[in-house]
Order: C-alpha cells, then sequence, then structure tokens
C-alpha cells in the first residue's frame, strides 16, 4: 500500500512540474509578440512625397539628398519632383524619390 502511494505521489509531481513547464512555455511564447509590437514603426514613415529632388551634371535620374549616390557629387541641380521627370529624368531606384 505504501509503494503504491508514494509512487502515485512522484507521478502527481512530475505531472504537476511538467504542467508548471508547460505554462512557463506558453507565457514565454505569449509574451513574444507583444515585445515585438513595441518595436518602433517601420521605416516606412519616412517615404512621405518629396518636397525636393536631386540631379547631379552627369545623370540621369533624380534622388533624395539622403541617397549614397548623390555623395560623390558637386554642382547638384534642385528640383521638384515634377520638374525633374519634365526634364527628362527618371527617379533613382535605390533612394526611390
Ligand atoms: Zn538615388
Amino acid at each position: 500500500m505504501q509503494r503504491k502511494k508514494r509512487h502515485g505521489f512522484s507521478m502527481a509531481l512530475a505531472g504537476a512540474l511538467a504542467l508548471a513547464g508547460l505554462f512557463a512555455l506558453t507565457a514565454a511564447i505569449l509574451l513574444r509578440p507583444e515585445k515585438r509590437l513595441s518595436i518602433p514603426e517601420p521605416v516606412q514613415a519616412t517615404e512621405a512625397p518629396a518636397e525636393e529632388v536631386y540631379t547631379t551634371p552627369s545623370g540621369k535620374k533624380y534622388h533624395r539628398e539622403s541617397c549614397a549616390s548623390l555623395k560623390n557629387s558637386e554642382n547638384l541641380k534642385t528640383w521638384t519632383p515634377e520638374a525633374a521627370r519634365e526634364a527628362g529624368y527618371t527617379p533613382c531606384k535605390s533612394c526611390d524619390p
């Protein structure tokens, strides 16, 4: 009788431990999405319509001010996107003005 009782007790203990482990796992999984949601807004927020675009004397494309293609260029021209398009420039693919 005693052996059976002890056996049953340890089984219950193991079950409780397994449940606690499962609960901890579930809690960890459930907490992750909340952390992801608190990550700052996506970069797309900066893709508001550009006021001014820039062209290089040699290039056929117009760029945002922040574009890496402009960093090695001098004598940049400033345009509105509409004016640059009318002058025959096309939007740069890397800075997507
Ligand atoms: Zn560019």
